[in-house]
C-alpha cells in the first residue's frame, strides 16, 4: 500500500506520460507512410501508380479540351501502402511523414491531391504529347549529353524514328 501511495504522489507531479495529440503535436516515426504529394513536373503519366494504388485511389484522364492530362487522387481512399511511390519512375509522387488526414466526410471529394500535365508539341511533327521529364531521362541514362536530351522534344514515333536513324 505504501509503494502504491509513493508511485501515485510521485505521478501527480509527473507530466502526463500520454500524447498531446490532438490538442498538441506528436511524435512521427522515421519513414512514416502518410500523405501523398504529387509533382506533376517530374511526372511522365506512365499511368504506373494509377496501375498499381492498392486503394484505386488516383485516376490519370485528359481534361475535355484535350490540352493535357490531369491527376487526382482522394486521400481518403489511400491505404497507404506506398506501391505508388515504390514504382514511379521518376518518385514523382511519394508519401510524406503528414500525418494530417483527418477530414469530415462532407469533405472526402474535396479533400484531394491535384495536379496538370500541359500536353507540349514534339519539335518535329507537331503532335501533341505529354512532356518528358529530366527526372525519366536520369533514370533511363547514365550520362545524358546533347543529343539524348535532344530526344526529350519528340513524340513517341519520332523519337522511334530518330533512335533508328
Ligand atoms: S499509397 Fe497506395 S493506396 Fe495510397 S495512393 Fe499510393 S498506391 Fe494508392
Ligand atoms: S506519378 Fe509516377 S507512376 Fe504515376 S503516372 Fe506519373 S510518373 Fe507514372
Amino acid at each position: 500500500m505504501a509503494s502504491f501511495l509513493k508511485i501515485a504522489i510521485r505521478n501527480l507531479f509527473k507530466r502526463p506520460s500520454t500524447d498531446p495529440y490532438p490538442f498538441g503535436e506528436t511524435f512521427v516515426p522515421k519513414g512514416l507512410r502518410g500523405k501523398a504529394q504529387y509533382n506533376p513536373k517530374a511526372c511522365v503519366a506512365c499511368r504506373m501508380c494509377e496501375y498499381v494504388c492498392a486503394g484505386g485511389a488516383i485516376q490519370i484522364r485528359e481534361v475535355a479540351d484535350k490540352s493535357g492530362l490531369e491527376f487526382i487522387l482522394w486521400h481518403n481512399t489511400c491505404t497507404f501502402c506506398g506501391l505508388c511511390e515504390h514504382y514511379c519512375p521518376t518518385k514523382a509522387i511519394r508519401l510524406t511523414e503528414d500525418y494530417h488526414t483527418t477530414h469530415r466526410q462532407e469533405d472526402k471529394y474535396r479533400y484531394v491531391e491535384k495536379g496538370f500535365i500541359k500536353y507540349v508539341n514534339c519539335a518535329r511533327c507537331n503532335t501533341p504529347m505529354v512532356p518528358i521529364a529530366p527526372e525519366l531521362f536520369n533514370v533511363a541514362f547514365e550520362q545524358v549529353n546533347t543529343e539524348i536530351e535532344k530526344l526529350r522534344h519528340l513524340c513517341p514515333k519520332c523519337r522511334q524514328e530518330r533512335a533508328l536513324q
